[in-house]
């Protein structure tokens, strides 16, 4: 077996070995750097955790002592731990296209998902359907469907094809729930053309982003659609279990009912009033504590993005996508590709099935190239220009070849499956 962690360290070696292509110029952004990536690794999960960026280290370790431990509960006064939410909710929002004052940290997607079909439904109360699709991340579908046991009346989840959902789409629909990328294929949903489909039928538009935000240019003002939502662990590189986004078209915030009334989200928390009342402002959404340590971990982590293009990035993920492809194509014929094959169908990321998927994946793994499996046979790659290059691309091709080659994925250590794939 060949070290290859040594062999293609630098762009020079890796063009030596493919003369035919000699210009295997970076397409990273100038930020990998930034970020905390153990030696050796090449890391195509990020579209499900994002790796370590540097700032967050030194930030949570200030976050932890001199505010938590020394400031004891004044922390929420003196550093401002009660304007965090909305204050990070800012910097996610300029990644969404999205003014200051739209978005609100906290809680976990599900939650926000539960919490914006709810106000959703609350906002169209003579219709009953929620129109999804079956590509969508089963809990959305799941906090859909136990929503509506708790409803009652007569409510229905429709669920349809991701290509049948514009024909889907008509006065009888209260909420049309997507998510924009295909957590499995990466398929692109048109975003703008279904929001104003949605929006001439007179229902309301939902958008799952968590595996659109800091992957695609996003314009959510101009989309038009009433809400959206998304996580922060994946693309915003925040952390395991950073907190989820909602964002609330402007002139539909006072409107919206949060639906989890929390004392977090009411006009005047520290009034302690018997009633609820919400906030006048996105601050509505609030639900209870945020997590205030996790949270701060995003905020130092959203620094990886300060003059960040988002245009730039959608290049050199297409970029990066491509050259992928080509190479595992070549190189793997055992696998097929499970994504769009237009780039403008495709969010940032690749999926290939195979039917040793998770075995391969398990030994692609330990051999330093790190992506994802998802059941049934999909191999998953995610593409973060932020930390990748073109050669980290091409010597994650070249392994995989190896290990297919060898079969390696025939080992039993390999088939043993892990509780989170
Ligand atoms: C990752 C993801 C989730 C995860 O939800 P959590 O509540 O953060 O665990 C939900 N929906 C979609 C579409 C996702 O991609």
């Amino acid at each position: 077996m060949q070290d290859y962690s040594i062999t293609f360290r630098s762009h020079a070696s890796c063009a030596e070995r493919y003369p035919e292509n000699p210009q295997t110029m970076s397409t990273a952004l100038p930020r990998k750097e930034l970020f905390d990536i153990p030696e050796g690794i090449i890391y195509l999960d990020g579209n499900s955790l994002g790796p370590l960026p540097r700032a967050v280290t030194s930030h949570v370790s200030n976050v932890v002592t001199a505010q938590w431990g020394a400031q004891l509960i004044r922390g929420w006064n003196e550093s401002l731990w009660m304007q965090q939410p909305g204050r990070v909710g800012d910097l996610v929002a300029r990644l969404l296209g999205a003014p200051p004052g739209s978005v609100m940290m906290g809680d976990t997607l599900s939650i926000k998902v539960f919490q914006a079909l709810a106000a959703s439904l609350k906002l169209r109360p003579e219709r009953r359907i929620i129109l999804s699709d079956n590509g969508n991340f089963p809990t959305d579908l799941y906090m859909a469907q136990g929503l509506i046991d708790t409803l009652g009346q007569d409510y229905e989840l429709r669920v349809v094809d991701p290509e049948a959902v514009e024909a889907s789409i008509d006065e009888s629909i209260a909420v049309v729930m997507l998510t924009q990328v295909d957590y499995r294929s990466g398929r692109l949903h048109d975003m703008k053309t279904i929001t104003a489909l949605t929006q001439e039928a007179g229902a309301i538009s939902l958008w799952d982003l968590a595996h659109s935000a800091g992957a695609i240019p996003l314009d959510l003002t101009a989309s038009q659609c009433e809400f959206a939502v998304g996580c922060t662990y994946k693309y915003l590189n925040g952390g395991p279990g950073s907190p989820a986004f909602i964002y609330v078209r402007p002139d539909m915030i006072e409107q919206t009912q949060p639906v989890l009334a929390g004392w977090m989200g009411h006009d005047a928390p520290f009034a302690f009033d018997q009633q609820y009342k919400p906030a006048m402002s996105i601050e509505r959404l609030r639900v209870g504590t945020q997590p205030v340590i996790q949270t701060s971990a995003l905020e130092a982590a959203m620094q990886v993005w300060e003059g960040v293009d988002m245009q730039d990035v959608r290049k050199a993920s297409i970029a990066l996508s491509e050259r992928f492809i080509t190479e595992v194509e070549a190189r793997c014929p055992a696998l097929t590709l499970a994504s769009p094959r237009s780039a403008n169908e495709r969010g940032s990321q690749v999926s290939f099935a195979f039917e040793h998927g998770y075995a391969a994946m398990q030994a692609l793994i330990d051999a330093g190239v790190i992506g994802d499996f998802r059941a049934p046979n999909i191999m998953r790659f995610g593409f973060t220009p932020l930390y990748l290059d073109e050669n980290d691309v091409l010597k994650a091709a070249m392994i995989l070849q190896e290990i297919l080659d060898d079969r390696r994925w025939d080992d039993p250590r390999y088939q043993v499956l892990n509780a989170v794939t």
